[in-house]
């Protein structure tokens, strides 16, 4: 019976396969820029370790040391028992980093874009997405329940015109952009998108996964490099890629991160972030 039940699996594999479309996983042996692939020594450029972070000597020992005070767990969700000093210490880089009020970690980037845009947004607002944005955007604006529409990859023109015709429909607006976009490396116009959001009363989210650490004299980010720290945007970005370590982040004015603690799904139903990563090594410029 179970067979039956299950039977579609089966179906669906001979279709992924039929389609070319069946991927498996290559085990690589570390994080460095060499890697060895059937007995060979090749430069890795697929890596998102852009610093070569990730293997730095700095952040494993200061790794270590965090698991040797604090355990390899954080034990509860960070509102009820799973908070400690280094949490805080880490938001706290992460804001002074991004030139924001305050900052709020979650176990991944994904999950920081779940949690924020599906608390930011619902059945009666309105989210405008560049097409070519990442993955856990999308998710974020289906899990929000709100009117969600892709327009041209950073096609202003194409977001104006939706924004003309649907805007005035709904309560709120939010408008969600990767600043760097992960397959082409291209960069979204991000002054335009602001002015525009003020223009037609909508909010602005930026993923930064791809900026931080890499644009920037201070490593903040696209937001940073194209001088737009004085607007009014929520920031997004993950320590998985230039920062070499794990785990998601917002970064904020102090009520927007308040309210993200009261309200962000996926990270108050969710254990604490591993109080593991260390605050980034580089300068933080303040
Ligand atoms: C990698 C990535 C994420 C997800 O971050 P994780 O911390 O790996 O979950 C989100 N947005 C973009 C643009 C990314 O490239």
């Amino acid at each position: 019976m179970g067979a039956e039940i299950y039977g579609w699996i089966d179906r669906a594999l001979i279709s992924i396969h039929r389609a070319g479309w069946f991927r498996q996983v290559r085990t690589l042996d570390g994080p460095g820029p060499v890697i060895e692939v059937e007995g060979r020594a090749l430069i890795n450029f697929a890596s998102n370790d852009y610093l070569g972070l990730a293997s730095d000597p700095r952040l494993k020992q200061a790794a270590i040391g965090a698991i040797e005070q604090y355990g390899t767990g954080a034990t509860g969700s960070r509102l009820v028992t799973g908070q400690r000093p280094i949490h805080r210490e880490l938001e706290r880089a992460i804001a002074a980093l991004k030139g924001t009020e305050d900052a709020l970690v979650f176990s991944s980037g994904y999950a920081a874009n779940l949690g924020t845009v599906g608390s930011l947004v619902g059945k009666r607002d309105l989210v405008l997405g560049d097409r070519y944005n990442h993955a856990s955007l999308k998710a974020g604006a289906q899990v929000s329940g709100s009117y969600y529409l892709e327009y041209g990859h950073c096609s202003v023109e194409n977001l104006k015109n939706i924004l003309i015709i649907e805007r005035s429909r709904f309560q709120r607006c939010l408008i969600l952009t990767d600043t760097v976009f992960s397959m082409d490396g291209d960069i979204c116009p991000l002054v335009e998108i602001l002015d525009l959001a003020e223009q037609f009363e909508a909010m602005v989210l930026v993923d930064e996964a791809h900026g931080t650490g890499v644009f920037g004299e201070g490593g903040g980010g696209c937001v940073e490099y194209l001088g737009c720290r004085g607007r009014t945007l929520v920031q997004m970005g993950t320590l998985s890629k230039a920062i070499g370590a794990m785990g998601g982040y917002v970064a904020g004015t102090k009520p927007m991160i308040d309210f993200l603690r009261n309200r962000a799904a996926s990270w108050i139903y969710s254990t604490g972030y591993r109080p593991l990563t260390p605050a980034p090594p580089w300068p933080v410029s303040s």
